[in-house]
C-alpha cells in the first residue's frame, strides 16, 4: 500500500485495467476514529431499533437503484463475474436488509423468561444491550457480503462500528463507505479504515468492544490472541476444505453440476466451496466423466455471460500451484485443465482443474486452496466416506448426496461441521435463519441465525420485585430459618411436590423475616 500522500492505485485483475485511484488510513488516524465511534454510540445506541430502522431501508432503496454500479464495483475490484457479485455479494446483503427490517424490533426485544416459584412475587427478563464499538475485519472473496452483513447486524443492535476491508479488494470498501454516507446514517457511526493487516493489528490494539473477523486462520489466531490480552470478545470465521459425499444412488447429473459449481464458482475463492470431492466407487468414473463434461461446458471471463472471472489475488494462484504441483508430484492425474507448467505467465485466469488418484498425504486433500481445484476421490462405503471427510483439521461446511433422504440425514449427522448441505452446496449461508460458522480451525462462534441478532449484544439479565415486602426469606436474621429451609426444599424438589409442607414453611419463613 502507498503512503497517505500518494494516491492508492486499484487494479482489475480480471482486466489489469486502473478502475480506481483512493487515499488509506494511516495508522495515526486509529485513536481518533475510536473517540469518533465512542462518541457516536452513545447517541445511536439511545434509538429505538424502530428508530434505526429508516437508515436500513434507505441504504436497501439506493442499493436496488445502484444495482448496476454496485455489481461493477465488486465484479472490477475482485475480478468475479457480473452475476456472481449480483448473486452472492449483493442478493444476501438485500435479503438480509429485508430480515432486518421484519424481525429485528422482535428478536432485538426485551425477552421475558420464567422466575422459579422459589422467587415468590418477583418477574425477570433479558435485555439486548449494544456492546459498543464493533471492529468488524474481512476478507477480499465476496468482500461485499462479508463485510455488510456483520457491519449491519451490528448497527442494527446499536453499536457503532469500525470497518476494515480488505486491502486487496480496496473499491469495495470506499464504495461501502459511500453507500453508507448516501443512506445517512449519522456521522460516526459506521467508519471504514481503509490499510492492510498493519492497520488491522493497530484497530485490534485499539480496544474496541468486540471483534467480527472474517478470514485465514493464521490471521485469526493472531487476532484471538491479541484480543485475548484486552479481554476483548470475538467472532472467529475462518478456512475450510469443505467435503462433498456423493452415494451411488443420487442423482448424478445433479450431483455433477452441484459439485462444477460448488468447486468453480468465484474461481473457487470461497470458505465453503467443495475442496474435496468423496463418490462412491461404484459410480466413481461415470461420475468423473459427467463432472469432466460439465467442467469443459464453462466459460472464463468477465462478462455478463461468461461463468468464471479471474483469479483476485495473485498471491492465492501461487498457492494453488504449490497444491496442484505437489498432487501431481504424488501420483495424481489431472482429468481436465492445464498442467501449472502450461499456465500463462501474469494471467489472473486459471482455468479449472479436476484430479483423480489423490490420496490423503497430498496438500491439496488437507489444506485450504481456495481456488479452481476439484480433487475426487472414491469411497468404499459410508462409514469410509465419513471418516474420510471428518479427518480434516477444518469443519465449515459440507454436502450429502443422496436420493434417499434418511440415509442423507443420518450421513449428515455424523459430519463434524459447521452446517450440511442435502443435494446442494454452499447455499446454507444465504439463509439468514439458518446460525453460519465453523468448528475445528473453522472458527468460533456463529452468525446469521437466532444468534446473530445477539451476538453483537450483551446479555443484561433483569430481575425485578415490586418493594412491597420489609425483607426476603433468606435475608438476616438467619436464627430460627434452618429446619424451615430444610423442609421447603425437600418439599419442593423431591420426586413429587408437596405443596402444602412447601407453603407452611414459606409462610413460617416469612413470618421469621419480618
Ligand atoms: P486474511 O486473513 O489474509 O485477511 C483477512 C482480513 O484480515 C484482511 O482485511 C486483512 O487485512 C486482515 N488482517 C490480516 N492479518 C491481520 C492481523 N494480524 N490483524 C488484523 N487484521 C489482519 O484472509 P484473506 O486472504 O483476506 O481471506 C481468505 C481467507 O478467509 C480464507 O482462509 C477463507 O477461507 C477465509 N474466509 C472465511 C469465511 C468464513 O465465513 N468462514 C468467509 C470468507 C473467507
Amino acid at each position: 500500500m502507498k503512503s497517505l500522500k500518494e494516491p492508492w492505485k486499484v487494479y482489475s485483475p480480471a482486466t489489469g485495467e486502473q478502475i480506481y485511484a483512493m487515499h488509506g488510513t494511516d495508522n495515526s488516524q486509529v485513536e481518533e476514529m475510536v473517540q469518533v465511534a465512542r462518541s457516536a454510540f452513545t447517541r445511536w445506541s439511545s434509538f429505538t431499533v424502530e428508530e434505526r430502522l429508516p437508515y436500513f431501508s434507505s441504504l436497501r432503496n439506493i442499493l436496488l437503484k445502484e444495482m448496476g454500479q454496485t455489481v461493477d464495483v465488486i465484479s472490477g475490484d475482485a475480478g468475479k463475474v457480473p452475476l456472481d457479485a449480483l448473486v452472492a455479494d449483493i442478493m444476501p446483503v438485500l435479503d438480509f436488509i429485508r430480515t432486518i427490517e421484519k424481525d429485528a424490533v422482535k428478536n432485538l426485544a426485551r425477552q421475558k423468561v420464567k422466575t422459579p416459584i422459589l422467587f415468590l412475587g418477583k418477574k425477570s427478563y433479558i435485555e439486548y444491550m449494544p456492546r459498543g464499538v464493533v471492529l468488524v475485519i474481512s476478507p477480499w472473496n465476496y468482500p461485499f457480503q462479508l463485510s455488510m452483513v456483520p457491519i449491519l447486524s451490528a448497527l442494527i443492535a446499536g453499536n457503532s462500528v469500525i470497518a476494515k476491508p480488505s486491502e486487496v479488494t480496496p473499491y469495495v470498501g470506499k464504495y461501502m463507505e459511500e453507500l453508507f454516507s448516501k443512506a445517512g446514517f449519522p456521522e460516526g457511526v459506521v467508519q471504514f479504515a481503509h490499510g492492510g493487516k498493519e492497520l488491522g493489528q493497530s484497530l485490534v490494539s485499539s480496544k474496541p468492544d468486540y471483534i467480527f473477523f472474517t478470514g485465514s486462520v493464521a490471521a485469526g489466531r493472531k487476532i484471538a490472541a491479541q484480543a485475548a490480552g484486552d479481554l476483548i470478545p470475538v467472532t472467529l470465521e475462518l478456512g475450510g476444505k469443505d467435503p462433498m459425499i456423493v452415494c451411488h444412488d443420487a442423482n448424478l447429473a445433479r450431483a455433477a453440476k452441484g459439485a462444477v459449481w460448488g468447486a468453480f464458482t468465484n474461481s473457487g475463492q470461497v470458505c465453503m466451496s467443495v475442496e474435496r470431492l468423496y463418490v462412491d466407487q461404484k459410480v466413481h468414473t461415470s461420475f468423473v466423466e459427467a463432472v469432466c463434461r460439465e467442467v469443459n461446458a464453462i466459460t472464463q471471463g468477465a462478462t455478463k455471460e461468461d461463468d468464471i472471472g479471474s483469479m483476485t489475488y495473485p498471491h492465492q494462484i501461487e498457492i494453488v500451484r504449490e497444491h496442484v504441483l505437489d498432487a501431481l508430484s504424488k501420483g495424481a492425474i489431472l482429468q481436465t485443465g492445464k498442467h501449472p507448467d502450461e499456465w500463462e505467465e501474469n494471467s489472473m485466469f486459471l482455468e479449472p482443474m479436476v484430479l483423480t488418484s489423490v490420496n490423503a498425504s497430498m496438500k491439496i486433500m488437507n489444506e485450504e486452496t481456495f481456488g479452481p481445484v476439484l480433487p475426487i476421490i472414491p469411497f468404499n462405503d459410508e462409514t469410509d466416506a465419513v471418516a474420510m471427510a471428518n479427518d480434516s483439521m477444518y469443519g465449515l461446511n459440507a454436502s450429502v448426496w443422496s436420493a434417499d433422504i434418511t440415509r442423507a440425514e443420518a450421513l449428515a449427522s455424523q459430519l463434524v461441521s459447521g452446517a450440511v448441505i442435502i443435494n446442494d452446496v454452499i447455499i446454507s449461508v444465504a439463509n439468514h435463519h439458518l446460525p453460519f460458522g465453523g468448528v475445528k480451525n473453522s472458527g468460533v462462534g456463529r452468525y446469521h441465525g437466532e444468534n446473530g441478532w445477539r451476538m453483537f449484544c450483551h446479555e443484561k439479565s433483569v430481575m425485578s420485585d415490586r418493594g412491597k415486602k420489609d425483607s426476603e426469606i433468606q435475608w438476616y436474621p438467619y436464627g430460627g430459618k434452618y429446619t424451615n429451609f430444610v423442609g421447603l426444599l425437600q418439599s419442593y424438589f423431591g420426586d413429587r411436590k408437596k405443596w402444602g409442607s412447601f407453603l407452611r414453611h414459606y409462610l413460617t419463613l416469612l413470618k421469621k423475616s419480618k
